[in-house]
């Protein structure tokens, strides 16, 4: 048979991460801007911890710079942001925030076609690094086409001020790599998927050294949040190679995105895929236990009752999530599992 493989990848330009880094947002600005303004997408609280920084450094420079306040990342903010970007000439987008803000960015940078710097200021999920982007739109919210960031400026003297449940919900989301993988190579064997080794070798490798140093992911210490970017940014690498969100997102990701659908509010995004890779790792017959231990190590509960989710939703989020994106098979399979199979599952792994 002719040859006939390819692939395409996209990485970001330049990624800065430590302490300090912040300022460097001038020089990766004057790199990346062709012509136009600069559009900083912000949120209320992250505006403060470093979205007005970064707009004095950029005016500071004598850059022409704009700064818009925006909330959750939906339809309606996201038409605002591409519609003040458009009317400012905006040629760059720096998106300064946890994660919606970076969602909107860059969604909106992929419309308006310019580049896009993310920003985090808080190491809550892999979606600093990745060119997809959750938005909601009419209660729905999923993963779309995005910009891959041009360059990732991640501050941990910033970062460490959040709150210690988004660090946690970082760690979360690159351990639950576990079980995205073993999603992946089911999907590989089931239904022909392809299949990156490659990329999912670099995804384990950042699981796995969270796992291993999960007693060092400790609040307030900024090398816990140097710890854990890292391996962010390694999955968003795994993610880059294959071209796809599949090495790190799996069965927990679908149930992370039912429960956000079901119960928004309760819960934020790596506690979602903690409890799912739990779930996952026993529906696929794999040592669940040891994630469970894992989680507690750095004090990540996975009971659905301390995010104040019930029973009833958790049980009906196991079993309809493999819905939420059909085109994804997982370890959940094509049709919803019985009510009697879900309880058991989240009765013997303890979430329920
Ligand atoms: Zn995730």
């Amino acid at each position: 048979m002719e040859f006939g493989k390819f692939r395409t990848m996209q990485f970001p330009r330049e990624v800065y991460v430590g302490h300090s880094v912040l300022e460097t947002v001038v020089q990766v600005v004057n790199t990346n801007l062709r012509n136009g303004s600069v559009m900083i997408v912000t949120g209320e609280k992250t505006k403060d911890l470093a979205g007005k920084e970064v707009k004095r450094l950029l005016e500071q420079s004598k850059l022409d710079t704009n700064l818009i306040r925006t909330g959750a990342a939906d339809e309606d903010n996201l038409e605002t942001v591409i519609e003040e970007s458009r009317y400012a000439g905006a040629g760059i987008i720096v998106g300064v925030g946890g994660g919606s803000k970076i969602d909107l960015g860059k969604r909106a940078a992929y419309e308006l076609n310019i580049p896009l710097i993310s920003v985090p200021t808080s190491p809550s999920h892999d979606g600093i690094a990745s060119p997809r982007a959750s938005i909601k739109r009419n209660g729905c919210t999923l993963s779309e086409d995005a910009i891959m960031p041009v360059a990732i400026i991640a501050d941990t003297s910033v970062m460490v001020k959040a709150p210690f449940k988004y660090l946690q919900s970082g760690a979360a989301d690159v351990i639950s790599n576990e079980t995205a993988i073993l999603d992946w190579k089911l999907a590989n064997r089931l239904h022909a998927e392809d299949f990156s080794t490659s990329a999912a070798a670099l995804s384990q490798y950042a699981s796995r050294e969270l796992i291993e140093k999960a007693h060092m992911i400790l609040p307030g210490v900024e090398e816990s949040v140097w710890l854990v970017t890292k391996q962010i940014l390694a999955s968003g690498t795994a993610m880059a190679i294959a071209s796809s969100s599949r090495p790190a997102s799996g069965s927990e990701h679908l149930l992370a995105h039912a429960l956000q659908q079901s119960s928004p509010g309760t819960s934020i995004h790596g506690e979602q895929c903690a409890m799912g890779s739990v779930v996952s790792m026993f529906l696929h017959g794999g040592d669940w236990q040891s994630l469970v231990n894992t989680y507690s190590k750095f004090g990540l509960s996975i009971k659905a009752k301390d995010y104040s989710i019930t029973d009833t939703i958790m049980i009906n989020a196991l079993r309809t999530a493999h819905a939420i994106r059909p085109e994804r098979y997982t370890i959940l399979g094509e049709s919803d599992l019985s009510y009697a199979v879900a309880e058991r599952a989240l009765e013997v792994t303890g979430i329920i």
